[in-house]
């Protein structure tokens, strides 16, 4: 069984520095999971010791049941795959696949057809007698992805394995990416800082603060029902407004957002599970695609209306994105069909959204676990 769990995993390095606090986590067989944070949030020392290169300060780690943490590395079968490649110069592109293979003692006509096997699952069969330094940044990120798959490792692991390429070959690879994984139904865990490479490849992303676990779940739990502000803000655009709950019934919320004059009411959906009080300071999360835009004085269909000013008109192809400033002079942006967009910089409009569209989430950005 090629599971991975890890129990209250603690790493704390000299000088204090806790890296990773208390990260439980089970990673299913043939699961994709992507470990998602902010620079120094602890992703990199939690892939590092899955693999075995650093030991947890405290707590287990176990792969299909069986505990590992103080298994040394070359002995847990894992694939590893980082930014840099590391693929070697000297060697060709078949040389560099079979490195793996002949320090585990495979007969040679064994070795020769794994070989062939990764050259064509990294469509480089015509490549293989070149050295890396005449492959593009895509295809050598593809010998050192299919250089780990070679020695058929339970789990792959990859540290920002696409980090080092530009955007259109970074998406065409996630793509390649996700469908080899699915075809191999290889347990996998990726790292990355990249909230949209997280969303298109994981099955489930982990988001991380300051060496904690924020959230867990799938693309769209996290992009549709964030938990708190910080995971609102970081996977996917998002506009956050705060204020305060002045009446909370069952089902709905009503809120005031702004200050003095200008403070509205708006109501907002609230989940079951949530509790919030009259007087709580409150955050309400907006994704652009949610907010609507009419001219001043025409019915819209919901009573939640915001007067606005556009600031600025993005146009993106198919959306334009409207910056819009709020009476307490706010931003929020506002995505909006270009076929539909009509207004410029300057114009007065009102900013309407649905109840259930609103997000609320605790007013701080950093929650006390
Ligand atoms: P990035 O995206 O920048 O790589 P990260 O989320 O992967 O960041 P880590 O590399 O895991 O973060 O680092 C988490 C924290 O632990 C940081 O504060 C970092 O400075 C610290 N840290 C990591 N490795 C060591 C080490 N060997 N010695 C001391 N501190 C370390």
């Amino acid at each position: 069984m090629s599971t991975i769990e890890l129990r209250h995993v603690r790493k704390s390095f000299a000088g204090n520095i806790v890296a990773v606090e208390n990260v439980d986590l089970f990673v299913d067989e043939g699961e994709f999971v992507v470990l998602l944070g902010p620079s120094g949030c602890g992703k990199t020392t939690t892939l590092r010791m899955i693999a075995g290169f650093e030991k947890p300060s405290s707590g287990q780690i176990l792969f299909g049941g069986r505990d590992v943490t103080h298994t040394p590395t070359r002995q847990r079968e894992v694939g590893m795959v980082f930014q840099n490649y590391a693929l070697f110069p000297n060697m060709t592109v078949a040389e560099n696949i079979a490195f793996g293979l002949k320090q585990r003692k495979i007969s040679s006509k064994a070795i020769a057809d794994r070989v062939n096997e990764m050259l064509s699952l990294a469509q480089l069969a015509d490549r293989r007698d070149q050295y890396p330094a005449e492959l593009s940044g895509g295809q050598q990120q593809r010998v050192a992805l299919v250089r780990a798959l070679a020695i058929s490792p339970r789990l792959l692991l990859m540290d920002e394995p696409l980090g080092a390429l530009d955007l259109k070959l970074r998406e065409m690879l996630q793509i390649e990416l996700k469908q080899l994984q699915r075809k191999l139904g290889i347990t996998t865990v990726l790292v990355t800082h990249d909230q949209q490479e997280a969303m298109s490849l994981a099955d489930r992303i982990v988001v991380m603060q300051e060496g904690r676990m924020r959230q867990l779940g799938s693309p769209e739990e996290l992009y549709n029902k964030p938990n708190s502000r910080f995971v609102a803000e970081f996977v996917g655009k998002n506009n956050v407004l705060s204020g305060i709950v002045k009446n909370a019934g069952k089902d709905e919320l009503s809120i005031q957002i702004g200050e003095g004059d200008s403070a509205c009411d708006v109501v907002a959906v609230q989940a079951k599970t949530d509790s919030w009080k009259a007087g709580d300071q409150i955050a309400l999360g907006l994704r652009p695609e949610h907010l609507y835009v009419a001219p001043p004085g025409e019915e819209v269909q919901s009573s939640n209306c915001l007067p606005g000013k556009v600031s600025e008109r993005r146009f993106l192809g198919n959306f334009v994105h409207y910056h819009v400033e709020l009476p307490w002079k706010q931003m929020v942006i506002i995505e909006c069909p270009t076929r539909l967009s009509q207004y410029e910089p300057g114009s007065d409009i009102v900013v309407h959204f649905k109840r259930q569209d609103c997000q609320p989430l605790a007013a701080s950005s950093v929650v006390d676990a």
